[in-house]
C-alpha cells in the first residue's frame, strides 16, 4: 500500500474521524466510509482502504483516489466497490459537498428502517434537521454501479445535506471533515433521542414548524461548534492514541 503526507491537514482530520467514531460505536466491521475532496471539482479524494478496521485508520494510509480513473477497483490497493461506486461519483458530481461519510450508525440506521423516517422536531438535536434531510426510498441490494454517486447526488441537489437510506443507513455532506463529522455526530444522536421517545410508546411533542426552522437557522450560525468539536477530539486522540497521525 503507497503511504503519502500530501493534503495531511485532510488525512490527519479524517483518520481522527475515523478514530473516534469506532468509539462511538458508529462504524461496522471494516465497512462503511468517509471520503474527503482535495481537488477544486471534487474528482481527486482520500478515502479509508479496503478492509481496515476505523479504529486502525492513520493518515498516510488513507488512499488518494480519481474519479476518473476507470482501472481503480483493478489496482492492487483498490478501495472497497460499494465506496468507489458511490463516493466516486458523487464527489465528482457534488464538488461543494467536500467530505462524504457513509455508516450504518444504529438509530439513523433505525430510523431509516421506520415506515415513516421523518427526524420530528422534539428538541434542539432533532430540530437541526429541520427540511434538511433527503430520503432515498430506493434500497435495492448493495449499489455496485457507477450510476449510485450520480443517483444520490441527484437525491441531495436541492440544498439538503443528509440522506437517510431507507432500509439501509445514512450519508453526510459538508464542507469540511468538522463539518461532516459534526452532522453525523448529531444526526445520530438525534436518531436516538426521537427512537427512545418512540420507545415508550407515548405521543411526540412535535415543535411548531416556526420554532423547528428558527432552531435550525441558529445551528446554522454556530459553525465554530464543529471546528471545536473535532479539535478536541484531535486533543484527546493525541494524548491516547496519536498513532491516527501517522
Ligand atoms: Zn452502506
Amino acid at each position: 500500500m503507497s503511504e503519502s503526507m500530501d493534503h495531511q491537514s485532510e488525512r490527519i482530520d479524517l483518520a481522527a474521524a475515523f478514530r473516534w467514531l469506532a468509539r462511538l460505536d458508529m462504524h461496522e466491521s471494516v465497512a462503511n466510509h468517509l471520503s474527503v475532496a482535495v481537488s477544486a471539482d471534487g474528482t481527486k479524494f482520500l478515502i479509508n482502504p479496503r478492509g481496515r478496521h476505523f479504529r486502525r485508520v492513520c493518515a498516510s494510509q488513507l488512499l488518494l483516489l480519481d474519479a476518473r480513473d476507470r482501472a481503480t477497483l483493478k489496482r492492487p490497493d483498490a478501495p472497497d466497490p460499494t465506496a468507489w461506486y458511490l463516493h466516486a461519483q458523487l464527489h465528482a458530481s457534488l464538488p461543494q459537498a467536500r467530505c462524504v461519510m457513509h455508516v450504518h450508525s444504529c438509530y439513523a440506521t433505525a430510523l431509516a428502517c421506520l415506515q415513516d423516517s421523518t427526524m420530528y422536531p422534539i428538541d434542539m438535536n432533532t430540530a437541526r434537521f429541520f427540511n434538511r434531510v433527503a430520503l432515498d426510498g430506493e434500497f435495492a441490494g448493495m449499489a455496485l454501479s457507477d450510476d449510485e454517486g450520480a443517483r444520490v447526488a441527484r437525491l441531495m441537489s436541492h440544498g439538503k445535506s443528509i440522506l437517510l437510506m431507507a432500509n439501509h443507513g445514512v450519508l453526510v455532506t459538508g464542507k469540511s471533515v468538522a463539518a461532516a463529522f459534526d452532522e453525523l455526530y448529531y444526526f445520530e444522536r438525534a436518531a436516538q433521542t426521537l427512537l427512545t421517545c418512540y420507545s415508550t410508546g407515548k405521543p411526540l411533542r412535535i415543535l411548531p414548524d416556526s420554532v423547528a426552522a428558527l432552531t435550525e437557522r441558529q445551528w446554522r450560525d454556530y459553525g465554530q461548534l464543529a471546528l471545536d468539536h473535532l479539535d478536541s477530539i484531535k486533543a484527546i486522540l493525541d494524548e491516547e492514541e496519536p498513532s491516527y497521525r501517522r
